[in-house]
């Protein structure tokens, strides 16, 4: 069977949309990550998986959160063939904030390398922008196009709408996203 995954910062919504896309609750660990994932659930004929939370959370050492990179990557190189798309949530309102701050201390967001690191396994990735209520409608494009760029995409945003999806898993708006899915499962 093909499998969506989900990876994300902690705290994007990435449950929400877990949850808005397939009915089942991610189990929450008292330790967030690690020890119960990857969550698989079925729906349909497609599997949808979620990972670990990445990035600095409450008690976060710096090795704990290689050791969650470690296990996301590792999951893609490992189920290459099974992944059908692979699902970067990300907080729209706060994404420029954090990846300013990384690249100021002369590092890679996580956000960026792993974009990178999907594309060059030649998987397909989309990136759900979510919280995009969090943003006031009129800077809503704006925002848009400016992740885009950060992610080596030329804007216009509109012209990507295969790779980003904007959404807000809270407000159960995520058709873009759908939409995506919906196209790969079609040709799977
Ligand atoms: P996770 O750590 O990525 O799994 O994030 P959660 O799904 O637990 O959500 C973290 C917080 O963001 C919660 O307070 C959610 O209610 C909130 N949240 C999730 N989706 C949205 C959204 O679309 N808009 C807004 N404003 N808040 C959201």
């Amino acid at each position: 069977s093909k499998e969506v995954v989900l990876i994300g910062r902690s705290n994007v919504g990435k449950s929400t949309l877990f949850w808005e896309l397939t009915g089942k609750k991610v189990p929450i660990g008292k330790r967030p990550g690690i020890t119960q994932y990857p969550f698989k659930t079925k729906v349909g004929n497609i599997f949808y998986v979620d990972m670990p939370g990445y990035g600095f959370m409450f008690r976060t050492t710096k090795a704990d959160q290689e050791k969650t990179k470690d296990l996301i990557v590792h999951y893609f190189e490992e189920h290459a063939r099974e992944i059908l798309l692979a699902v970067q949530v990300i907080d729209a309102a706060s994404f420029l904030d954090i990846a300013d701050r990384w690249e100021g201390r002369g590092e890679v967001p996580m956000e960026i390398e792993l974009w990178e690191f999907l594309d060059d396994l030649g998987l397909d990735s989309v990136l759900a922008a979510n919280k995009m209520d969090r943003i006031a409608k009129q800077d809503r494009d704006g925002a848009l196009d400016l992740i885009c760029e950060r992610l080596g995409m030329l804007p216009p945003w509109t012209q990507w709408q295969d790779r980003v999806a904007p959404i807000s898993a809270k407000r159960g708006q995520i058709e873009p996203l759908r939409a995506v899915i919906s196209r790969k499962v079609a040709v799977a």
